[in-house]
């Protein structure tokens, strides 16, 4: 498997000697990201950005964080202070304002910003309404984006490396090799980017360009230009000085015309600078042992006790609870990326077979109303909810018994670690992150975390939920098997180690 690669690079080149760091001072390093855990989520990108800073902290590093502040993040709730008023953000049309905003990161000394500025980010979702994008996200972005430049400059603090986050942040390193390259507080200052998903790039009608205050030299194809469009992503891709993705195999995937979303050419031509380090989890955050939000905390010597997450969230749901119909939990934006297609066309056969599902997500229209049909002839056998709810998301893990994973592409996927974690077996599929973190039961049952299948089939799938309830019913095979399953360690440990390391080869560049 591709995690047992001990190099964090795609390339099949030896590894160079490990130099000894002990005596180096460790680099100051300052995340970027459009959504940060606690203070607001969508998606795996808030938990990566709530958790990797503080593995960073553990291994000595000094660390910031900045983010857009929200409608939903109270200030009151996170103790805001006002740290800068009026910061002025040049852009195309002129100066915009900002209020700069700031708390401690959990009950760290570390900082977290936020960037204010109502007319752009006092609205009630992040990056639009059910009904479709806010038509002004170019603006929204490369706003936040410069205000992070003129931040670092009002607070005269320079970190080593910008760490940058999806095609929110992607002008950034455009910004700083260009308009701000003669500046030279920021000549010491390195970027890197990472990629949490390929399909999303922040694509803009090129009639934006100016707004962002870069010159049209930059719309070319080499650099912004996409299609005759802007493309953030692309900027982050072309401009970084060096570039990652969340896990080994999705490093290597995104370089081919399958999953590369028409960047598999960028990525290539820089293919000694992408990486590929997996995702962890928070176990702090995500522990079964210590869950406020279920009725009976578990470790792996007395799963048994899921039981009494598995009876409350049937009857919380309204299904009845039998101890030997299997309960499939469903934890997901409602999409095709995540497999929602496939599972739309086995669902029929799939809900005839003895299982319970529960779904939890938002997502296409046309997954909510195939969900809502279904519920109406499967009553005891489906529950969905149409809603982004962490607890209930929590009692689902700690409650069902399999979770439903079969993404077409998946960068790196938090559920399934989550779900081993609380003993909730992934059944996914053999791509990206997925095929680095969960293993298939062998044909004996002694070996394996889960079980996967290849092929985007519906009949696979179909085979492979068959063969999940089947061991489910022998009993030996399914104790050892969540056994291994929560024993699996995905803390971001080794993770920010490889992180560390790669801070220090961008700074030696
Ligand atoms: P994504 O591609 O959406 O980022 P990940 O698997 O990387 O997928 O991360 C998804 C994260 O969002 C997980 O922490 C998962 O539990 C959470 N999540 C997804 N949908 C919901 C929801 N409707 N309610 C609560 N949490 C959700």
């Amino acid at each position: 498997m591709a995690r047992a690669k001990s190099s964090t690079s795609t390339k099949e080149t030896p590894a160079k000697p490990v130099h000894s760091h002990a005596h180096m001072p460790k680099p100051k390093v300052l995340f970027v990201a459009s959504e940060v855990y606690p203070f607001a989520k969508t998606g795996g990108l808030a938990d990566v950005v709530g958790a990797l800073p503080h593995a960073l902290l553990k291994l000595g590093c000094e660390v910031a964080v900045v983010m857009p502040k929200y409608k939903i993040i109270s200030p009151e709730k996170y103790k805001l202070k006002y740290e800068i008023n009026g910061l002025a953000v040049p852009m195309g049309m002129g100066d915009l304002n900002a209020d700069v905003l700031s708390t401690r990161l959990g009950d760290t000394h570390a900082k977290v910003y936020f960037i204010q500025n109502d007319r752009y980010f006092d609205r009630d979702g992040l990056y639009g309404t059910p009904e479709g994008d806010y038509q002004d996200n170019a603006g929204r972005f490369a706003f936040f984006s410069r205000a992070v430049l003129e931040l670092l400059r009002a607070l005269d603090w320079y970190p080593d490396v910008l760490h940058l986050n999806d095609w929110q942040t992607g002008l950034i390193p455009a910004y700083l090799k260009t308009l701000y390259s003669d500046q030279t507080s920021f000549k010491q200052v390195k970027t890197l980017f990472t990629i949490h998903n390929m399909a999303y790039q922040g694509l803009f009608p090129k009639y934006i360009l100016p707004m962002t205050g870069l010159r049209w030299e930059e719309f070319v194809h080499e650099k912004l230009e996409f299609y005759d469009q802007v493309n953030y992503l692309k900027s982050g891709l072309v401009y970084s000085d060096a570039i990652s993705t969340v896990s080994p195999t999705y490093a290597a995937e995104i370089r081919t015309d399958e999953f590369g979303q028409g960047l598999q050419g960028v990525l290539n031509l820089r293919s000694s600078d992408l990486h590929g380090i997996l995702n962890g989890i928070d176990y702090d955050e995500w522990n079964p042992a210590t869950d406020k939000e279920i009725p009976a905390q578990y470790t792996v010597k007395n799963h048994d006790r899921k039981i009494e997450s598995k009876i409350k969230l049937l009857h919380e749901l309204g299904l009845e609870f039998k101890a030997q119909t299997p309960v499939i939990g469903l934890v997901s934006r409602l999409s095709d990326q995540k497999g929602l297609d496939l599972i739309a066309e086995a669902i029929e056969p799939f809900l005839a077979m003895d299982v319970q599902l529960v779904v939890l997500g938002t997502g296409d229209l046309r997954y909510h109303e195939m969900f809502e049909a279904l519920k109406n002839r499967f009553p005891q056998k489906l529950s969905v909810n149409f809603k982004f709810d962490n607890r209930l998301a929590k009692l689902i893990y700690a409650g069902s018994d399999m979770f439903l994973m079969p993404s077409r592409f998946e960068p790196c996927g938090l559920g399934q670690l989550i779900a081993m974690k609380y003993g909730s077996i992934p059944l996914v599929r053999k791509t990206g992150g997925l095929s680095d973190t969960v293993e298939n039961l062998s044909p004996e049952g002694k070996k394996g975390s889960g079980f996967v299948f290849e092929n985007y089939k519906a009949e696979d799938l179909l085979f492979t939920i068959r063969r999940a309830v089947e061991a489910f019913h022998q009993p030996k095979i399914w104790k050892e098997l969540v056994h291994r399953a929560m024993t699996k360690d995905f803390s971001w440990d080794a993770s920010a180690k490889q992180y560390l390391e790669l801070y220090r080869q961008i700074q030696r560049k």
